[in-house]
């Protein structure tokens, strides 16, 4: 049953939203119903593109601190508000810039792509930024003798090495989340569902890899589940993004892939179930906590998302 609390924290957010010109982004592993009241909800690409263009005073981000980042990096003008400060991600915490820039210094003359999915100063680091919506196509699009460094998903980053073929070097860190499926508990599952197709997310550990049907990022994930005949999923990615899934085909079945622990849950992401709806109400009253981001890492981090966002226009992603 929805409690009157929650109901009057939903129709404050709503009210606040009007009244302070504040616009809601969501990021697809946030809850259902967090992802109902957003004015976008979307993957790290189509976030970014959104923040970079509207015209509201106040981003509030309901995802993590990354995303909130990459918001005030596009548009350092406006106030970017994250619910919870303790929203981190165990990828970007995988990569520090000090151990990063020894990394480029031992692999010289090579591109440096990183995944959104990193802090600011890695991004400050960077020549392009990637998602894994456009990683291979960016890749692609670079001269084929072009030499690049990959950072920070390894799984991701092989990924992008086997669909290329390229010559990139990858920094070793993980999604915790997407690094916990259970290979033995899918292919359980898939046998006491013969009609399921097995749907990955390319930071998965190659042996789920391989036995997916489907390999995409979260937007590609959901598009596939929009258009392929099946009737039945196991997905394994963030189970956030199944609120989506069931929102465009409710008839369909969706089985969120099992993490190797059962008892523990973590095929959830932690950081980004830190936010609620209470907190949002909060963090748009108080317009706290706010992200800022140094002027000089600002500008050195716009060059390679603003080069990801050009190419992605070009190449019509
Ligand atoms: S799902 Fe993984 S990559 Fe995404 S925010 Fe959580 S820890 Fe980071």
């Amino acid at each position: 049953m929805i409690s009157q609390k929650f109901t009057d924290f939903v129709s404050e957010i709503k009210r606040m939203k009007k009244e302070k010109n504040a616009i809601i982004l969501a990021h697809y592993y946030q809850t259902g119903d967090i992802q109902d009241i957003a004015d976008f909800v979307g993957d790290s690409l189509a976030l970014s593109q959104k923040a970079a263009s509207n015209n509201a005073d106040i981003i509030l981000f309901a995802g993590v601190k990354f995303m909130a980042e990459t918001a005030k990096i596009l548009a350092p003008d406006k106030k970017v508000l994250l619910p919870d400060i303790n929203a981190g991600c165990s990828l970007a915490d995988s990569c520090k810039a000090k151990d990063f820039k020894k990394f480029i210094n031992d692999n010289p003359g090579r591109t440096v792509i990183t995944y959104v999915n990193t802090t600011a100063e890695i991004k400050a680091l960077s020549d392009i930024s990637c998602t894994s919506s456009n990683a291979v196509q960016i890749v692609n699009s670079l001269p084929p003798e072009e030499k690049i460094i990959f950072a920070p998903d390894r799984n991701l980053g092989n990924y992008v090495l086997n669909k290329t073929g390229r010559d990139i070097v990858i920094w070793n860190g993980t999604c915790h989340v997407h690094e916990e499926f259970s290979l033995e508990a899918i292919i359980k599952l898939k046998e006491e569902n013969k009609e399921a197709k097995v749907i990955v997310h390319p930071e998965c550990e190659l042996p789920v890899r391989m036995i997916a049907d489907f390999i995409g990022s979260t937007s590609a994930l959901l598009s596939f589940t929009k258009i392929d005949p099946s009737d039945c999923y196991i997905v394994a990615t963030e189970p956030g993004i199944i609120h989506q899934m069931k929102k465009e085909n409710p008839q369909k079945t969706y089985i969120p892939a099992p993490p190797r622990d059962s008892t523990c849950g973590c095929s959830e992401c932690n950081f980004m179930k830190l936010i609620t709806m209470e907190k949002i109400y909060r963090a748009l009253k108080t317009e706290k906590p706010e992200i800022n981001v140094n002027k000089k890492i600002i500008t050195a981090a716009q060059k390679p998302i603003q080069r990801m966002l050009e190419i992605s226009e070009r190449l019509g992603l």
